[in-house]
């Protein structure tokens, strides 16, 4: 019995070598070949699960610390999802208020992290370029106006429209638009079920997963658990069928149409070099470069 485990063992300990060599050299071909997947994942918090008054949201409401928790986690599912599909390099940008929202710690250790505002024009896609392979929306919101979402509203509360070349558009289509003058597609969108149609009606193939669906100001949720799961599924299939996205890109001049809820902001909007007043409380600006655009945008919602 002794020498047949000890043969029996030594066996093992071969094919262990002999695996640890192969799965070694695969590894370095691997990164030889740099054919990793880079994902870039902006996180916003309106379109979280269990979300559903400014109090969750907002550092001074009493359940916000539980809502970043929430975040982080739903965040952690999509950084799962991106491994499982052969992700080697994954960015984090918390894109909601502050920006410093998703606790660091608590954060899968393989992503890195982007906090606070650079006050440049790609805000809520601070750090994207043409390196990455695929974008990634968790947390995200349907836009000013949208029946039964939650949360629903345009970058600062001053926004009543946003509009590019005539379609009115959520934040996860401008930044749609961002990711695609680095000819990086959205794959995947996570948010309420009116985000979920919005991002769909823009982009026509984009995978997504519905957390809650809004009833007015009322939500029905899955449990966090459930929508961790179908995040974490959802975020490996596409990634594993990444042909079938396309960069959302726009044939340039673009011409921006900002409806705003105050005289005030329209007032000193106005100001901006290039910008028209075409309504009463409605601005226009037209630019060749989009990133110019966001900047502008980013000046008039003050
Ligand atoms: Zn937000």
């Amino acid at each position: 019995m002794k020498t047949f485990y000890t043969i029996r063992t030594e066996v093992l300990m071969r094919l262990a070598i002999a695996f640890l060599i192969f799965a070694s050299a695969a590894g370095t071909a691997h990164a030889q070949s740099g054919d990793g997947l880079k994902i870039f994942i902006s996180v916003d918090m309106e379109g979280i699960t269990g979300v559903v008054n400014w109090e969750d949201v907002s550092r001074t409401g009493k359940d916000y610390d539980y809502f970043r928790r929430i975040m982080t986690e739903e965040t952690n599912a999509a950084v799962e999802g991106a491994l499982a599909a052969g992700a080697t390099e994954i960015i984090v940008r918390d894109s909601h208020g502050s920006a410093r929202n998703i606790l660091p710690a608590l954060l899968n250790r393989n992503a890195r992290l982007i906090r606070d505002w650079s006050r440049g024009p790609k805000g809520m896609m601070e750090g994207i370029d043409e390196s990455f392979d695929a974008v990634i929306f968790i947390g995200y919101h349907a836009k000013a106006g949208t029946p039964d979402a939650l949360l629903e509203h345009t970058s600062s509360g001053n926004v009543t429209d946003f509009s590019i070349n005539g379609t009115s558009m959520p934040e996860a289509g401008y930044n749609a638009l961002i990711a695609g003058l680095y000819d990086v597609p959205v794959v995947f969108a996570a948010g309420d079920k009116a985000l979920t149609e919005q991002l769909q009606a823009l982009l026509g193939e984009v995978e997504t997963v519905a957390v809650k669906e809004g009833i007015g100001a009322a939500a029905l949720n899955f449990h966090p658990e459930v929508s961790q799961e179908r995040i974490r599924a959802g975020v490996e299939r596409a990634l594993r069928n990444l042909s079938r996205y396309k960069p959302l890109k726009w044939s340039p001049p673009y011409t921006l149409v900002l409806k705003l809820k105050d005289e005030e902001a329209v007032y000193n909007g106005s100001f901006f070099p290039g910008v028209r007043r075409t309504g009463d409380w409605e601005l226009t600006y037209t630019s060749d470069d989009f990133l110019d655009i966001m900047y502008a945008f980013g000046a008039m919602r003050r």
